[in-house]
């Protein structure tokens, strides 16, 4: 390790679009090899007639199937398993909210390989062996926590399994142990900062914190930028997903213009989610990923329902793995109220522009007299809570604002912070009561 390097990997980070095509090429026959050992894709490889010999570029992947969360639950637990489960060391699974949770397998060379994706992104946001981490992310079957910890380990940093949850704890934990980088889910972290607050704590002050790791959910760049203000720590956006290993998939360097993915490990396709047709550069797509390097569960054009961007292909820092947006949100998180198309991550982009209000809001969309209504709760910031007047000039301004976003007028409550419910995992951002007409 040459703690001077701005690469933890150059011999992979630094490749030329060339070379990456080259070796993305050797992997996709090298992963379509470990696949027809599963008869899932055994038949479908058949069916679409195309060998590992027939990959000669990695444009080439379009000839092979799509791979849906659906086919992981029609074959749960084990039916995408590329090698005999005597050679799997780890299984983690998805709370799977409809039907069949998901099994996502692991070699230990998958873990080892996880690891070095994730060392390499702490590293890439300059972080060093010693720099002190700590995990505020849940642990368990959501690889938030065991992900983040081996690849904080492989880079040799100290590192503190926190978890989640336990503000003072945290708190504490950061004060006492100089923690300098925290990796947490954005909605956490807000929360996080309202306790400091209550308790006196100056984070510019008080602690070492110099680098946050945000991810796992949806977030708007007000949001991160709202975090970085408060805490004068720099914010990078983490994305991940179980069914490619976890945490460590792409992340930004420290430019922040979009989220590199590592194409030694994937090949990253933008699909227009009705077509399945690729996008060009720049339009809003679905992201499609297949795994090039997993053993145990490889998958083939991943359908990941997350809607996203190709930024471009180059970058100042040296790395020409692709860029894409911040996630716009999940196909399934889009909701649609009077035929209008909205996302969560709209709402939150505008109320985060207003200073008055604190960063929890819920959406909950109801049905009244057979009309569908939307209600944003969000808590306020300040303690004016009694100035009756300055609280109705500022719902109508955020009631404004969201018409402007939305082009639906959505009826705003500001209510007192600390109102709203805070999970420790995931936030749930949307609660849908709308009678459902058959
Ligand atoms: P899971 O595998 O259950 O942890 O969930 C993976 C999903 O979390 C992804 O498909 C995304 O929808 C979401 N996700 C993870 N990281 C991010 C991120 N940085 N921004 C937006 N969404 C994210
Ligand atoms: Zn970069």
């Amino acid at each position: 390790m040459d703690v001077k390097s701005p690469y933890l990997h150059p011999e992979y980070e630094t490749l030329s679009r060339e070379e990456i095509c080259k070796l993305q090429t050797e992997r996709l026959r090298e992963t379509m090899q470990r696949c027809m050992k599963v008869p899932f894709y055994a038949q479908k490889f058949k069916e679409a007639g195309v060998t590992p010999d027939d990959i000669k570029s990695p444009d080439d992947v379009r000839r092979l199937p799509f791979t849906t969360k659906q086919d992981l639950r029609d074959t749960y637990p084990f039916g995408l398993a590329a090698v005999p489960l005597s050679e799997c060391v780890r299984l983690h699974s998805s709370s799977g909210t409809t039907g069949n949770p998901t099994v996502i397998l692991h070699t230990q060379r998958d873990l080892d390989e996880w690891a070095n994706q994730v060392a390499r992104n702490l590293w890439m946001v300059g972080l060093r062996p010693d720099d002190v981490f700590q995990n505020s992310s849940g642990y368990g079957m959501f690889t938030g926590g065991l992900g983040f910890q081996y690849g904080a380990e492989r880079l040799g940093m100290l590192t503190v399994p926190a978890a989640a949850g336990n503000s003072l704890r945290q708190i504490k934990f950061m004060k006492d142990f100089g923690t300098t980088a925290v990796h947490a889910v954005p909605s956490y972290l807000t929360r996080l900062y309202e306790v400091m607050q209550e308790q006196g704590v100056d984070p510019r002050k008080d602690t070492k914190l110099r680098v946050f790791a945000i991810g796992a959910e949806p977030h708007s760049e007000e949001q991160r930028q709202r975090i970085e203000k408060m805490f004068g720590v720099k914010a990078y956006n983490s994305f991940g997903m179980s069914e490619m290993c976890g945490p460590g998939v792409g992340f930004e360097c420290q430019e922040q213009n979009g989220l590199h993915f590592w194409e030694d490990y994937y090949i990253v396709e933008i699909v227009d989610p009705e077509t399945l047709e690729p996008v060009p550069d720049g339009e809003i797509g679905e992201l499609v990923l297949t795994s090039l390097r997993r053993e145990a569960m490889p998958l083939i054009r991943y359908r990941t329902r997350d809607l996203t961007r190709v930024l471009g292909r180059t970058c100042p820092c040296g790395r020409n793995h692709v860029r894409l947006d911040r996630m716009k949100g999940r196909s399934d998180d889009m909701m649609v109220l009077r035929g209008v198309n909205i996302f969560p991550i709209q709402i939150e982009k505008i109320l985060m522009q207003f200073t008055e209000l604190a960063s929890n809001y819920l959406i909950t969309l109801t049905t009244d007299n057979d009309n569908d209504n939307m209600t944003v709760e969000v808590e306020i910031a300040d303690m004016f809570t009694d100035d009756y007047k300055r609280l109705q000039e500022l719902t109508k301004s955020v009631t404004r604002a969201l018409k402007d976003e939305i082009l639906l007028t959505p009826i705003v409550k500001l209510v007192p912070k600390g109102t709203l419910p805070v999970s420790e995992g995931k936030a749930v951002r949307v609660v849908d009561k709308r009678k459902v007409y058959q």
